[in-house]
């Protein structure tokens, strides 16, 4: 146990739906995913409270710089941008960017064929960023939208013909049936977070990384993101 932080309740933001990672079982409307399981299973071994707050990953990001939330956890990669405000645990899983398209499309094999066109991102994300990138030399136009069901919903109403998110979400998704189809190869390099506003929260982030570490040795951390990926990641 770290000790800082028994009996304490902390804010914690994260995403709206971003499956597996945070959405709301259809069934009972409960937030689950492997980000909600892992830090309820953290906060329980770490003997600290959590109050999840789901207002969508620009909005968490912001809630924590602006000291309303006292953490964010939503897939949240780890970058040296965002070092210079967050400061960020252990990384927790290996991620990065893919494009998907409507499966009904078969004009666009790869980033050649989005010239002229427009593609969705989620505001403020690593999927945004390479997108960004890419527009450079591909010449297409970038949309910001804050939620993944959103996103998915322009491309297969042909609003947008393609969206950049995260490969563990597209794939998910995509597996789900969400009318989407995956064409181009990974952008790999990312990994995920739990991230403090920098210099703050010190102890929650120590009870974090504490906790995660116990999680992994105890066979729970595989435990969870098995029960979501089937062991596939
Ligand atoms: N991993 C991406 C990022 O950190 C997207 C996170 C998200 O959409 N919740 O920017």
């Amino acid at each position: 146990h770290a000790s800082g932080v028994q009996g304490k309740k902390y804010t914690i933001a994260t995403d709206t739906t971003f499956a597996p990672f945070e959405f709301r079982d259809p069934a009972t409307g409960k937030l689950t995913g492997i980000d909600m399981d892992l830090l309820r299973a953290i906060a329980e071994n770490q003997g600290f409270e959590v109050d999840i707050q789901s207002v969508g990953f620009q909005a968490a990001v912001t809630a924590v710089d602006a000291g309303q939330a006292d953490g964010v956890i939503a897939g949240m990669g780890i970058t040296d941008e965002r070092k210079q405000k967050f400061d960020f645990s252990e990384p927790y899983f290996d991620s990065g960017i893919q494009m998907a398209i409507s499966e009904n499309d078969d004009e666009i094999q790869g980033y050649e064929d989005l010239e002229g066109k427009t593609v969705v991102a989620k505001t403020g994300t690593e999927g945004e960023a390479v997108a960004k990138e890419l527009a450079k030399e591909h010449n297409f136009k970038i949309k910001g939208l804050d939620q993944s069901a959103t996103m998915y919903e322009s491309v297969k109403n042909g609003t947008a013909v393609a969206v950049f998110d995260d490969y563990p979400v597209l794939a998910y998704g995509v597996e789900q049936g969400n009318g989407l189809k995956i064409v181009t190869d990974k952008v790999p390099g990312s990994q995920y977070g739990f991230a403090v506003k920098k210099g703050e929260n010190t102890e929650l982030l120590e009870a974090f990384n504490a906790g995660l570490k116990n999680l992994r040795d105890s066979g729970e951390y595989d435990k969870i993101v098995d029960s979501y990926l089937g062991g596939a990641s």
